[in-house]
C-alpha cells in the first residue's frame, strides 16, 4: 500500500537534509519548493492569472516571473497574498497528486512541503513528520550557515506556522537540535517506522 507523508518544520529546520535521508532509504520524494517554481514556468496558467492579477511588473524581461517583484507586493498585503495562494496552491496540490499517481502503487510517498501546516495538507496525509528545532537553534543555523542576520531571520520564523501549530499535528516529531550524524540515526529510526505502518 502506497503511503503519503508530509513532512514539514520551519524554515532552515532541515527539511531537505531528512527528505534527502528519506530518498536514501527508498522514499519517493514530491518537493514541493520545486513545483513552486514548476507551476509558474513561462506558458502556464497560474503564470497569467498572476500577471492578469498583479500586472506586468511581475514578470521578468524574458516572460519569467519576477519573484522579487512578486514578494515585495505580497509581503506587504495579506489580501494580495490570499489571491496568490488561491492562483498556486490548487495548481501545486494537482501536480503533487500527479507525481505521487505516478510512484510505485507500494511506495513511501514524501510530501516535503514547507507550507504543509499552513495550506491545511496535513489533513490529506496518511503520517505527518515534523522536523522540530528549539528557535534558538533555527535562529543560530539561519545566521551562521544561510548568512541571514538575526532579526531577518526572527522575521522569517514570525512570517510561518508556530513550532507548537507543527506538533500539534505531527504522528512523528524529528528532534534536529543535535548534530547531523545524530540526525542520520533518527531518520534511520522513522523510516523503520514508516515502513511497519504501510509501504514498502
Ligand atoms: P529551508 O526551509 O530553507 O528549505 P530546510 O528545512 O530544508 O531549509 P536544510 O536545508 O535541510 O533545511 O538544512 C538547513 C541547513 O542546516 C543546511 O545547511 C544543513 O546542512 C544544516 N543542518 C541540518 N541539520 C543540521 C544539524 N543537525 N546540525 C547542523 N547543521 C544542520
Amino acid at each position: 500500500m502506497r503511503l503519503r507523508v508530509g513532512l514539514t518544520g520551519g524554515i532552515g529546520s532541515g527539511k531537505s537534509t531528512v527528505s534527502r535521508l528519506l530518498a536514501d532509504r527508498g522514499a519517493v520524494v514530491v518537493d514541493y519548493d520545486l513545483l513552486a517554481r514548476e507551476v509558474v514556468e513561462p506558458g502556464s496558467p497560474a503564470l497569467t492569472r498572476i500577471a492578469e492579477r498583479f500586472g506586468a511588473d511581475v514578470l521578468a524581461a524574458d516572460g519569467t516571473l519576477d519573484r522579487p517583484a512578486l514578494g515585495s507586493v505580497v509581503f506587504a498585503d495579506a489580501a494580495a497574498r490570499r489571491d496568490l495562494e488561491a492562483i498556486t496552491h490548487p495548481a501545486i496540490r494537482d501536480l503533487a497528486a500527479l507525481r505521487e499517481a505516478q510512484a510505485p502503487a507500494d511506495a513511501v510517498v514524501v510530501h516535503d512541503n514547507p507550507l504543509l501546516v499552513e495550506m491545511g495538507a496535513h489533513v490529506a496525509c496518511d503520517v505527518v513528520v515534523v522536523v522540530d528545532l528549539p528557535v534558538e537553534v533555527q535562529l543560530r543555523r539561519l545566521v551562521e550557515l544561510r548568512g541571514m542576520t538575526e532579526s531577518e531571520a526572527r522575521a522569517r520564523i514570525a512570517a510561518q506556522a508556530s513550532r507548537d501549530d507543527r506538533a500539534a499535528v505531527a504522528d512523528h516529531l524529528v528532534d534536529n537540535s543535535g548534530s547531523e550524524a545524530e540526525l542520520v540515526a533518527t531518520v534511520g529510526g522513522l523510516w523503520d517506522r514508516l515502513t511497519l505502518e504501510g509501504g514498502s
